[in-house]
């Protein structure tokens, strides 16, 4: 272990660790742009620069190997205002729209600003970057917001592995960019959304929370994916009116840090759908047959359950569970005695519990005496 000295308080850390990570594993808050703790470093942003005794000049802290003894100051009069000339910089082609702006509240840059009591730039305000991409249902692309931190391009390449964007041009032309600046489903996107996580600004949002709600006034509910076995934790951030705007990866967490696949982030829609389910249905020819309705109705050649968007309500009747319940158990125990436990299947689903799914394979393998299960979290 190394003994290092940040702020006046004596630390210990792991040989290889830098400045930023002691800093940030004990409470001190160094600005950053670029630094994400899941990411390379980058040390583009230069606003995590702190002082090292002995050195004539700041460093960038999160570049910087922890060393024996090292005396460090995150705070000066000087570091001070070396940050506010950068911040002065950022937002000289910013639009410092906040009042309107759908990341006020959750946006670094804001923050910084506010904390650095930057309220314009005092240079030529010139908007370098004015493309707005919305060209696919998940996120738009606003690039008048963009600082070009790299946080999405190392994302996407370091941690998502798809490497769909990078960063092109020169000077005021740089921009973030697919492939010849096409739309994103042409690029290799896999649309996890992991480039809008990490993004510090409102260059990257997710559509569906665009005009729905300021940042304050949202709730945020933890809860665990229910889509596959593995477990991702996710923050659903609703507004007012119990709308579901967005989910992300709740970050300190051992499963999945900050990062989803496109079904946990994205494919939340099913919570509200009117398509919902609501109670058992019977096929009304079956439903006829045993007298729960008088309309009599033949099964189509083509099941109703294979079109596209099924009307269940012409074919099927909503009955309640007991009814249900009894009907399956009688048809099921007939079929297992005339024709064997392998004459049925039993499919489960990723969204009822651990426990529910165990009594259910049980029920299978030692009552109907079969091993045909499977689950709905092979998508
Ligand atoms: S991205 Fe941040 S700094 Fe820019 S307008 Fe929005 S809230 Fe303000
Ligand atoms: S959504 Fe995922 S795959 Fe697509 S650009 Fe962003 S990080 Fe890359
Ligand atoms: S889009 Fe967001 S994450 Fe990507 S470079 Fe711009 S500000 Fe950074």
């Amino acid at each position: 272990m190394i003994e290092l000295n940040i702020d006046g308080q004596k630390l210990q850390a792991k040989d290889g660790s830098t400045v930023m990570e002691v800093a940030m594993a004990n409470g001190i808050d160094i600005p950053h742009l670029c630094y994400h703790p899941d990411l390379p470093i980058s040390g583009g942003c230069r606003m995590c620069m702190v002082e090292v005794e002995g050195r004539p000049f700041p460093t960038t802290s999160c570049s910087l190997l922890c060393e024996e003894g090292m005396d460090i100051r995150t705070k000066s009069d000087a570091l001070y205002e070396s940050r506010r000339d950068l911040l002065d910089l950022y937002v000289s082609d910013h639009p410092l729209d906040c009042v309107i702006c759908d990341k006020a509240g959750a946006c670094d840059l804001q923050k910084y600003a506010y904390e650095h009591n930057i309220k314009e730039t005092s240079h030529e305000f010139e908007l370098s970057r004015t493309l707005y991409q919305d060209d696919n249902p998940f996120f738009i692309r606003d690039h008048q917001y963009c600082i070009l931190c790299s946080k999405c391009v190392r994302v996407c390449s370091d941690v998502i592995g798809a490497n769909a964007i990078e960063i092109v041009g020169r000077g005021f032309e740089s921009h973030v960019a697919t492939p010849f600046d096409g739309p994103m489903i042409n690029s290799d996107c896999v649309f996890c959304g992991s480039c809008v996580q990490v993004c510090p600004t409102a260059a990257l949002l997710p559509v569906a929370r665009l005009g729905k709600g300021r940042e304050w006034e949202l709730d945020r509910v933890e809860s665990v994916c229910s889509y596959c076995g593995v477990g991702c934790n996710v923050e659903y951030a609703k507004n007012k009116e119990g709308e579901i705007l967005y989910v992300e990866g709740t970050g300190d967490n051992p499963v999945n840090g900050e990062m989803l696949c496109t079904k946990g982030r994205y494919g939340w829609d099913f919570v509200t759908s009117p398509d919902r389910l609501t109670s058992p249905m019977m096929r009304r020819d079956v439903a006829y047959k045993l007298g729960i309705t008088d309309e009599a109705w033949e099964l189509p050649e083509k099941s109703p359950l294979k079109v596209r968007r099924p009307n269940l309500d012409s074919s099927h009747v909503a009955i309640d569970w007991d009814t249900a319940l009894d009907l399956v158990a009688t048809e099921f125990a007939k079929a297992a005695k005339q024709y064997g436990g392998d004459s049925l299947m039993g499919l489960c689903s990723a969204r009822c519990t651990n426990e529910d799914n165990y009594v259910f394979q049980k029920f299978f393998r030692a009552s109907i005496k079969t091993n045909n299960i499977d689950h709905c979290a092979r998508l």
